[in-house]
């Protein structure tokens, strides 16, 4: 590939590879802390915003969102406010919280008390143009549609090596790609030598049912409950509600989201129940093993995720697509998966472990388990792909910092955030 030095582009002193909340929260802390800094978000997509495009409901209550490994509840709680007055968000109300927790309680499950707000899939994208016209004015600048190639740190400076070969350099380099960057990143490390861990993978469904039988979601947006084996509620979503496919390289994975409350209710709920699974030797990558069980169940789906009626896996047989609307099972899914058997395709202990906390679900919120209540395979999150840091402020080398989901800070939109602001701190520090 040949390398030249990329035209127009000049003087930068920070660059910041990936413009999710992450890389938006190392620019707004550096633009508003050192104005006269010149700073370069670029992004391979055509807009800017990352995973805040997505659904963007937002916790700001430790430890949700956060990467238990590398925040404390002080660190965290220090810097949510600075989120807060960046996002600016309408917190929700919760009721019957004392209801829901005593019952959770009783078997040994916790309902965490968590602040939180929803913009919406549709309405995402004023907050995303407020964000970038508010760095616009304070001079930071944007190259979109522009792919990353590699990242260097030599006793010359550091910069960024465009997928055209053109190169940028800079002071500074804050990379924070999210998951979808995970193969990138990886890279970046192995060229520049940073070792990582990879040890850390959540599995899980996302089960889709009826308002009627999740009704605490009236209650409380985005219920988060803390299961005994590391299996725990996420990403919930009502209102106009949608399980979505998120497309990989030779696989597809689940997960969800829902409109803003402008658009008519669909009456459906979806929400996520993950288990952690903490890998040991001799296992070499929890990517590797995600993608392994990822590709099975899409090759079981003819291609796609797989989803089944909980009154199928009750009675032990397969979902079948001729029977998937029929009688009791009577609201129509909102993602195109096969029908099919999750018993194939989730590894066993995975699957009693879920089963078992879903069970729980259903006494707490009786009505979860109605037969006709939908679990889709796989939702699976792989972002732990954790640098070592030297620092407190997530640097890997004399220059080049690595934050957000892809690098293992963060797991959910103010953690990432929060994450770019404490490399933005080490910056200025510096
Ligand atoms: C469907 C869905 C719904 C979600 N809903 C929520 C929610 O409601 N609440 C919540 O807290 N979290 C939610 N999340 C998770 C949330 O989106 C992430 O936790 C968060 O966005 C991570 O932020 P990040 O900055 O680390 O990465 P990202 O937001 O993923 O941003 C990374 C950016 O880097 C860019 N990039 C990657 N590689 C390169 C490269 N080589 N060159 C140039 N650019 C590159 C990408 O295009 C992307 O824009 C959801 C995720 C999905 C997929």
């Amino acid at each position: 590939m040949s390398t030249k030095k990329h035209q127009g582009i000049e003087n930068v002193d920070v660059i910041i590879v990936g413009t999710g909340p992450a890389g938006l929260g190392a620019a707004f802390h550096l633009s508003e802390h050192a104005p006269s800094l010149s700073i370069l978000l670029i992004d391979r997509e055509k807009y800017c915003s990352g995973g805040l495009l997505n659904d963007c409901k937002q916790n700001y209550t430790y430890p949700t969102g956060f990467a238990e490994g590398n925040w404390t509840r002080q660190e965290a709680e220090r810097l949510l406010p600075q989120v807060e007055a960046c996002l600016k968000p309408t917190i929700k109300e919760k009721q019957n919280l004392s209801v829901y927790q005593r019952r959770a309680e009783r078997l040994g499950v916790s309902l965490l008390n968590i602040r939180q707000a929803h913009v919406g899939t549709d309405r995402s994208k004023e907050l995303i143009l407020r964000l970038r016209t508010e760095l616009e004015a304070r001079g930071v600048r944007f190259m979109l549609e522009q792919q990353v190639h590699d990242v260097f740190d030599t006793s010359d400076g550091a910069g960024v090596v465009m997928a055209n070969g053109e190169i940028v350099h800079c002071g500074t380099v804050v990379v924070a790609p999210g998951r979808k960057g995970f193969e990138f990143l990886q890279q970046v490390m192995e060229r520049m030598g940073i070792s990582y861990i990879d040890n850390e993978v959540d599995i899980g469904i996302r089960v889709e049912t009826r308002l009627d039988n999740y009704p605490i979601v009236s209650d409380y947006y985005d219920p988060k409950f803390l299961f005994p084996d590391k299996v725990r509620t996420f990403c919930t979503n009502s209102g106009h509600a949608r399980v979505v496919l998120e497309q990989y390289h030779g696989f597809s994975l689940v997960n969800g989201h829902a409109l803003s409350e402008k658009h008519a209710a669909n009456n459906l709920v979806n929400f996520a129940l993950l288990k952690t699974i903490g890998l040991k030797d001799p296992v070499r990558s929890g990517q590797q093993m995600a993608i392994f069980l990822a590709r099975l169940a899409n090759e079981i789906g003819g291609g796609k995720p797989i989803m089944q009626r909980v009154g199928d896996f009750r009675m032990g047989k397969r979902s079948n697509s001729e029977t998937f609307n029929d009688d009791l099972f009577s609201f129509a899914p909102t993602c195109p998966a096969t029908a099919g058997d999750l018993g194939l395709v989730v590894p066993a202990k995975i699957m009693r472990h879920i089963w078992g906390a879903l069970k729980k679900l259903d006494t707490i919120v009786p009505g979860v388990l109605h037969p006709s209540t939908i679990m889709y395979y796989p939702e699976i999150k792989m972002y732990a792909n954790k640098p070592a840091f030297l620092d407190n402020h997530f640097r890997v080398t004399e220059n080049v910092y690595m934050v957000g989901d892809g690098a293992g800070t963060s797991r959910g939109i103010t953690g990432a955030w929060a994450s770019g602001i404490r490399a933005a701190e080490g910056i200025l520090v510096r």
